[in-house]
């Protein structure tokens, strides 16, 4: 479902991806790991078309977002695409369920329908009294659960997640973890999520390795 061939990209004299190919199933759930630094993140933006690699090119379902111009990628990630940014990314003037409903209504949902189910999806990540707060008022792991919600309120084909629980506790981050897969697997969502932690990955098919921008390893990990 996503193929990257070749993928790199500087910034300056930075090189943070050295000639990256990744291949990933429909489905399929991929745990990338590696050191601080090593080029996760650059990767997975690569990968959604939020960064455009200096050389390579990236699929998914079947399009190179290389071909297609501002417009039709930003299109392409709306239908698409779900991503959980590793940093900021709720609009911080819109309450949680705004935030919620937001990529909804750009797909052309009614204000009362995005809304209900805006609240439906916080509900399921413990939010449920959270809804009408703006982030600025929330904790990190609450606001970081309403951008899990987000990223899967759109139903997306693919989701990126960027350290999706790297601020919450070990116990919330368990069961925040467990509703994102559960939905994720009903809906064989293709996922690639970035995590420091083992445990986190133990919940992937596949673990994959970045160090110094290249991919170092890859392993079928088994499912729990
Ligand atoms: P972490 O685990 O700390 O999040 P990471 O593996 O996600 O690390 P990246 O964010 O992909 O690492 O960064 C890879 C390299 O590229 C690092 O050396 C970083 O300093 C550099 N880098 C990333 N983004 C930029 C940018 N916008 N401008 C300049 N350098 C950048
Ligand atoms: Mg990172």
């Amino acid at each position: 479902l996503i193929r990257a061939t070749g993928l790199r990209k500087s910034f300056g004299p930075t090189e943070a991806l050295r000639g990256i190919d990744l291949d990933i199933d429909r489905g399929e759930v991929v745990a990338v790991m590696g050191p601080s630094g090593s080029g996760k993140s650059t990767l997975i933006h690569c990968l959604a078309g939020v960064l455009t690699p200096d050389a390579g090119d990236v699929t998914i379902n079947g399009t190179e977002l290389g071909r297609l111009d501002a417009d039709a990628r930003a299109r392409l990630r709306l239908k698409e695409i779900g991503f959980v940014f590793q940093f900021g990314q709720l609009l911080p003037d819109l309450t949680a369920v705004d935030n919620v409903a937001l990529p909804l209504l750009m797909g052309g949902a009614s204000r009362r329908a995005a809304r209900a189910e805006s609240y439906a999806w916080l509900e399921r990540l413990g939010l449920g009294d959270q809804g009408d707060k703006f982030p600025g008022q929330m904790s990190g792991g609450q606001a970081q659960r309403v951008a899990i919600a987000r990223a899967l309120a759109t139903r997306p084909t693919v989701l990126f997640a960027d350290e999706p629980t790297g601020s919450l506790d070990s116990v919330a981050a368990e069961s925040v973890l467990e509703t994102m897969l559960d939905v994720v697997r009903e809906a064989r969502t293709t996922v690639l999520l970035i995590t420091h932690d083992p445990r986190t990955a133990a919940y992937a098919d596949r673990e994959v390795i970045v160090r110094d921008g290249r991919l170092s390893g890859s392993a079928l990990v088994g499912r729990s």
